[in-house]
């Protein structure tokens, strides 16, 4: 894939172009941005130009060729394992880095933030005196914890979250997008939050069901009683990303129940709920409404904090009740 078919990422990939061009390429690259927003595609794309005969990433001189083919020796992946990239890697790394002639040498290494600190450290020998053809691009969605040594060392590329239209550009380039009312799709990009990764994820069945569970439930609260509300958080287990979807929904539905509230119907995104958006919002003064709306963003900030799911549940369900009009 060319840098240039990229999409999205227009500052991270006319940087990669312009030192191609002037033969300025950096002996280390750190990729730092969300997950799915491109790091490792564009990665892919920049070793493609510099394996490439004319470094134009053509698809058609041997090297390309043998790349596409996931078997070109000049390229080599380093991938953690669930937890942490460990010190025998970098060893292999170290040993293999040696035998360079006058090709690239290409090491990309995956979740860089995941090295244990003697892997970094030992990764730290290799980029302190690099091969002259020998190329690292670390990719990382945790720049913090890269060693502040490794850190200095690379050209740091900054990776943006993708525009609406980015996202919608490239998930129809990979779904079949009109297999699903415009509504849900424009859910479901809202919801990615300018990750593709996440629209992807979204996209697959599972979600519209979770959904409307989701949804039901809110629409109940309001007759339910105490003891019931406790029950139902409980249903929720300890998966931080399924729960944060789950709150990214609460979100949107209490937004919407807000903009049924003052009439803003164009901003509705649960258009395929409205008539239930309208019957509930009489039931919600709007002041409540804003105040669940704020404390449903505060929990997904608690959320990244390791406080425990059942109890952010807990507490967020039983103040949507009590935001109920008498
Ligand atoms: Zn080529």
């Amino acid at each position: 894939m060319r840098l240039s078919d990229i999409i999205g990422q227009e500052v991270a990939v006319k940087t990669l172009e312009h030192s191609i061009k002037k033969g300025k390429i950096s002996h280390a690259y750190l990729f730092d941005g969300e997950n799915g927003v491109g790091k490792e595609t564009t990665a892919l794309s920049l070793v493609n130009h510099l394996l490439c005969e004319s470094k134009s990433a053509c698809g058609q001189c041997p090297d390309c060729l043998k790349f596409e083919r996931g078997n070109h020796p000049g390229f080599r992946l380093i991938d953690s394992d669930s937890t942490s990239i460990k010190i025998d890697q970098i060893r292999d790394l170290k040993e293999k880095a040696q035998f360079i002639n006058d090709h690239y040498m290409i090491w990309l290494i995956k979740d860089a933030h995941k090295m244990t600190l003697q892997a970094a450290n030992s990764f730290l020998k290799l980029l302190e005196e690099p091969g002259r053809m020998t190329v690292f691009i670390l990719v990382t969605n945790n720049l913090r914890q890269i060693l502040p040594t490794i850190r200095s060392r690379c050209q740091v590329i900054s990776f943006s979250r993708l525009s609406d239209e980015s996202v919608h550009q490239i998930l129809s380039s990979k779904v079949d997008i009109d297999s699903r009312p415009e509504n849900t799709v424009n859910l479901i990009i809202k919801m990615s939050r300018g990750s593709i990764g996440k629209a992807l994820e979204l996209w697959d069945i599972p979600f519209l069901e979770r959904r409307k569970w989701i949804i039901e439930q809110l629409i109940n609260i309001p007759s339910m009683r105490g003891p019931e509300i406790l029950g139902l958080s409980q249903k929720w287990i300890e998966d931080r990303s399924v729960v944060e979807t789950d709150l990214e929904l609460m979100l949107q539905w209490y937004r919407d129940l807000w903009c049924t509230k003052i009439d803003a119907n164009e901003w509705i995104f649960n258009m395929d709920y409205q008539n239930e958006l309208s019957g509930l919002s009489k039931k919600y003064p709007l002041a409540s409404l804003e105040q669940i709306t704020t404390l449903i963003m505060e929990m997904i900030v608690q959320l990244q904090r390791n406080v425990r799911v059942r109890f952010i549940m807990g507490y967020l369900l039983l103040q949507m009740r009590k935001g109920v009009l008498a």
